[in-house]
């Protein structure tokens, strides 16, 4: 742990960062400058690549058939603008849900007034792929489908490239919230078979929090012109301005977000890509389970669904154990959790994002079985 943070963010985001990426920000640029623009085109040219052909899987797709937008805001403002841009004025969305997030997706296209059909599954189960498609044939108004591929409310990772398969065998758009598992999972455009792929630059890229991105096929967003249902979330508008004048944003660009992602994603060069980006949070998350279940501790979702990129913890069987409690003596030996969000289990939640290592993790377990000792929860340990 750098000696220099107050503690440790084992959170999905805003999450802990390295110092350089921190540093990047001693800049002020202005919206209209030359040189600051150059910096987002090049930052939207790599987050491209990403998505194709240094993302890690084989099958890339062609890079010129993608573009990349940058939206102010935070992680739910680029979804609200996709949704609210995408989808034409007699569109139809299915969303399929399993979480908060994915309750998400279906509040924002109820609140823009587009129809909608939601497809909502427990949330510890993946969608059934049989009633997908059925649901799909069934319904030939449906013109979009959109999914969250990693479900942070539990740290489910959904099919998102069985699901794509069926939404394009069915000849749907099909809208991914990858929002905290771009640059953690190998996964390209093409094996998603998506058509437009959301990510925020506080996520697995590791930078801080300001903004989000779409990935999206160059010919449709291209039809989307005078779709959006608002000002501020216009999609189409955002683009063009971007492509015609260099890298602009509309409005005020979050210009030191902007250079922490870009030295972010040198980091991840450096690192050795995605793929090594996510080796790392699977040896994270790997000794995180493996620890806790030595310490007693449960974890909510059957393994074959957890992801590596948060774990839902069951909290210990004691009265003696609070969670507001634990939080604050955790957060006293730097390290914040964060709390569960599932509706129907005692959980609190441990991110293994960031500029988070093994090392960190092995400390984790051991600070928080002291904790639970000293606050007097008894753990059925087997054999630490
Ligand atoms: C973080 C996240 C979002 C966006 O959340 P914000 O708080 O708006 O940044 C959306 N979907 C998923 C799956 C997320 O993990």
């Amino acid at each position: 742990m750098d000696p220099d943070i107050p503690y440790l963010l084992l959170t999905p985001g805003p999450l802990s960062t390295t110092r350089t990426v921190r540093q990047a920000m001693l800049h002020d640029y202005s919206t209209w400058d030359v040189d600051y623009n150059a910096q987002v085109n090049e930052l939207r040219q790599r987050l491209i690549r990403l998505a194709t052909i240094e993302s890690g899987v084989e099958e890339t797709g062609h890079l010129e058939d993608y573009t990349a937008v940058l939206m102010q805001g935070s992680g739910t403002f680029a979804v609200e603008a996709t949704i609210g841009s995408a989808v034409p004025p007699t569109g139809k969305v299915l969303v399929i849900s399993n979480g908060k997030y994915g309750a998400r997706l279906a509040e924002i296209v109820r609140r823009l007034q587009i129809p909608l059909v939601e497809y909502i599954q427990p949330e510890v189960s993946p969608p059934d792929l049989t009633e997908l498609r059925a649901k799909l044939e069934a319904d030939p108004e449906i013109t979009h489908v959109t999914m969250v591929h990693c479900e942070t409310t539990t740290g489910m990772l959904n099919p998102a490239a069985e699901v794509g398969r069926i939404v394009k065998e069915t000849g749907r758009v099909y809208i991914v919230d990858a929002m905290s598992s771009f640059a953690g999972y190998p996964m390209s455009m093409e094996t998603l078979s998506a058509d437009y792929l959301i990510s925020s630059a506080n996520k697995c890229i590791e930078g801080v929090p300001g903004f989000g991105f779409i990935i999206a096929r160059r010919d449709l967003l291209e039809r989307t012109k005078g779709w959006a249902r608002s000002l501020s979330f216009d999609l189409y508008d955002q683009w063009q301005e971007m492509e015609k004048n260099h890298g602009k944003f509309r409005y005020t660009s979050p210009t030191h977000v902007v250079l922490a992602c870009l030295q972010a994603l040198h980091e991840l060069t450096q690192e050795g890509g995605i793929v090594a980006r996510h080796a790392r949070y699977t040896e994270n998350q790997r000794t995180l389970v493996e620890g806790l279940r030595k310490i007693g501790l449960q974890t909510l979702l059957p393994d074959e669904y957890q992801s590596v990129i948060i774990t839902s913890v069951l909290y210990p069987d004691s009265e003696n154990f609070s969670f507001p409690n634990f939080y604050d003596r955790m957060k006293s030996k730097r390290f914040v959790l964060y709390p569960g969000k599932v509706s129907d289990a005692d959980t609190f939640r441990v991110g293994n994002i960031g500029h988070v290592y093994p090392d960190d993790i092995r400390l984790l377990v051991k600070t928080i079985r002291e904790t639970l000792v000293e606050m007097g929860v008894d753990l059925p340990e087997t054999g630490a």
